[in-house]
């Protein structure tokens, strides 16, 4: 008999493959289901999180500069440990080169790695390299360290929590629709350059991610322990059904909450798409999810960083979406799934 992986998605199939794993080390605190695991070594604890990048699934070297590409490899994945409320300290970057790309390609794309190597502090310590014949590769492990037991989980979030997201969704999916417009045009006809300049904040979202580290770091400083906290890789909607669905609560969030740029709202009208369901579905904007406890709310809503967009119910209750005109929808999910 055949199962075809389509059939399970990608998380389905994540679920599958490690249904039965189990974890043998005392040192093991958290294994897989989170932004990243966290073993114990002689009491100090570190965050271990990885990520693969694949020409023609994830980037499309026509409109992806490769020093743009290196240093999202690296974000993407410093992403997840702070979304743990760790510090990321090393890196290892593993590559499969195709005989498409010379020495200067790979130059250009380390000048970005370095990049966000110094930038965020972290120290490039190993990796691999094989050649390979579809395409570029990219693996990125990101390791990083936090106070004991003061790591955040998707697993943590309790009715009343108030759901926070960090900075403001669907733009790098606008930024990616515009793009492949772009591409489509000049595949047309090659004498017409794009013009993006008007596009850098959208265009940016897409091909130079920030992880939030500096709200991260602010939580900390104030003394904010989030009940739970993921990052917006796939899209708010994907992300709060983890939370949802590893604390066993439901949600309200308010439609009129999602905090959107103005550059994403009026290209969302220009592609006759509603900027809610980029900010839902759309992915990629490598911004924080977390929930906080009520008695937080004082100081968080000084932060211009922070929109507070709902709050965790009981389980029994959904997860539910409610709109600007006060109907209520249930909030479904595929998130980016690559397997589609
Ligand atoms: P994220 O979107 O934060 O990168 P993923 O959805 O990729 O997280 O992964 C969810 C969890 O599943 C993580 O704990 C990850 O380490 C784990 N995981 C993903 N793929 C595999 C795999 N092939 N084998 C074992 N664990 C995996
Ligand atoms: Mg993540």
């Amino acid at each position: 008999m055949r199962t075809e992986v389509a059939s399970l998605g990608e998380f389905g199939l994540i679920d599958h493959l490690t249904r039965n794993n189990e974890t043998l080390n005392a040192g093991t605190l958290l294994s897989v289901g989170d932004d990243a695991a966290v073993i114990d070594q002689f009491g100090r604890q570190c965050v271990i999180s990885t990520d693969m990048l694949v020409e023609g699934i994830h980037f499309d070297l026509a409109y992806t500069p490769l020093k743009h590409l290196g240093y999202k490899s690296v974000v993407v994945n410093l992403s997840d440990i702070y979304a743990m409320m760790a510090v990321p300290t090393h890196i290892t970057v593993s590559i499969a080169v195709s005989n498409r790309m010379s020495v200067e390609a790979l130059d250009e794309f380390y000048e970005g790695v370095y990049a966000a190597c110094e930038r965020y502090g972290v120290d490039l310590i190993g990796g691999d390299t094989t050649s390979s014949r579809s395409g570029f590769v990219v693996s990125v492990t990101a390791i990083g360290e936090v106070a004991p037991d003061k790591f955040v989980t998707r697993s943590g979030a309790k009715p009343n929590d108030l759901i926070c997201v960090t900075g403001d969704l669907g733009g790098a999916y606008l930024g990616l629709q515009l793009l492949e417009r772009e591409k489509k045009i000049f595949m047309d006809h090659p004498d017409v350059q794009p013009d993006l300049q008007q596009q850098a904040y959208l265009v940016g979202r897409l091909l130079k991610p920030e992880p939030r580290s500096d709200v991260a770091a602010w939580l900390d400083e104030q003394g904010i322990m989030p009940t739970s906290m993921i990052d917006i890789s796939d899209g708010l909607s994907s992300e709060l059904l983890h939370i949802c669905n590893k604390s066993e609560v439901g949600c309200v969030i308010y439609e009129d909450k999602i905090p959107a740029h103005n550059d994403t709202r009026a290209m969302a009208m220009q592609f006759g798409l509603s900027v809610t369901t980029c900010a839902l579905s759309g992915g990629e904007d490598y911004e924080l999810l977390f929930t906080i406890s009520q008695d937080e709310y004082e100081k968080v809503k000084e932060n211009p960083h922070i929109s507070v967009v709902g709050h965790i119910t009981i389980a029994d209750k959904g997860k539910q979406l409610i709109t600007k005109s006060g109907n209520q929808h249930p909030l479904t999910a595929q998130g980016w799934n690559s397997f589609a």
